[in-house]
């Protein structure tokens, strides 16, 4: 099994002292969909930052499909296509030419660098925009932008940090489908983000990052698996006066029509309906309440201390 990203304790202290990242260990395999979570501040863009040498590391071995980023960077740099967080495009430069531009950077040849300025611009929904220069676009056309220029050379690995943040829901939509694409073309592809669903909905492995600490790092079943409880919302067709009897789950009724149930997974959601429907209650919908991710998200993240 070829791994794509292998990092052996990384650590970084800003020159103010900051201590962004602490021995952090993991590794993604080829052809992995990756995510790295963790809330502001935890250090993923540090991270994502030294991969792509924008900021140097204090201590520990970056490899990137076997190649030590210290030795072999420009190795490194064909295999790898970065999205950066922060949008870094010449703003007086079409989009056109800006995937041009970036092609001649990997020595690719004019002919080539245009075809495939067409097919990304086209494959983001930018073609109509080729013309404008960058300045000129909204936010998430610019993000989108700076996938396609991150495509242009087609690397095996593909980084992304926070691709979606402030794009609509309707373009994240679409770029989580270009994402799913491209990845299953082959290329292993590791994100950062906060939003918990797009790791959820995207990924097959994760780390969630704390403070600069790895606090985990498994696939998104078994963490999804871990949590042995659900809480979920049930709207009801005719009034309750009272919480009914429900064997392994508590229920609160939050409003007549309104019933909160926590189902420990022994029990399970269909035993709660059949319980339900002996009792002939009807039920007009149910929802979850939170995101199983998110209730372990809060939990491994609220007792980590700063520092
Ligand atoms: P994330 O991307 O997860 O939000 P960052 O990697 O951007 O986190 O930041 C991690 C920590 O490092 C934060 O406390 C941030 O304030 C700090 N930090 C980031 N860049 C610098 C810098 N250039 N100098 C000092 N501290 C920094
Ligand atoms: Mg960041």
């Amino acid at each position: 099994m070829t791994i794509a990203l292998s990092i052996e304790h990384l650590n970084k202290v800003y020159a103010n002292g900051l201590a962004a990242l602490k021995d952090v260990n993991f590794s993604v395999k080829q052809g992995d969909f990756f995510a790295l979570l963790g809330p502001n501040g935890a250090g993923k863009s540090t991270l994502i930052g030294i991969l792509c040498s924008l900021v140097r590391k204090t201590s520990g071995t970056v490899k990137i499909f076997d190649d030590d980023i210290d030795l072999n960077f420009s190795k490194v740099k064909q295999q790898m296509g970065v999205v950066p967080q922060e949008i870094n495009l010449n703003h007086f430069e079409t989009a056109f030419n800006i995937l041009v531009a970036q092609a001649g950077y990997y020595g690719m040849p004019r002919r080539l660098a245009k075809q495939r300025a067409e097919y990304y611009l086209k494959k983001l929904d930018l073609w109509d925009k080729r013309d404008t220069i960058s300045r000129r676009l909204s936010g998430g056309m610019r993000r989108r932008l700076m996938v396609a220029r991150a495509l242009m050379h087609q690397p095996k690995l593909l980084i992304l940090d926070e691709p979606t943040a402030g794009v609509d829901i309707e373009m994240r939509r679409s770029l989580w489908a270009l994402l799913r694409e491209i990845n299953a073309q082959g290329t292993t592809i590791i994100l950062t983000t906060h939003y918990l669903e797009e790791a959820e909905s995207l990924c097959r492995h994760i780390a969630i990052i704390n403070h600069g600490k790895v606090v985990e790092h498994t696939s998104m079943r078994q963490l999804l698996g871990q949590s042995n409880r659900e809480v979920v919302i049930l709207d009801m067709v005719d009034p309750l006066s009272k919480v009914p009897d429900l064997q392994g789950c508590t229920g609160t009724l939050v409003d007549p029509y309104t019933l909160e149930v926590v189902v420990e997974q022994d029990a399970g959601i269909s035993a709660l309906f059949t319980q339900l429907n002996t009792a002939q209650i009807t039920v007009k919908s149910m929802r979850n309440k939170a995101s199983r991710l998110e209730e372990l998200f809060v939990d491994l993240t609220k007792h980590q201390k700063s520092g």
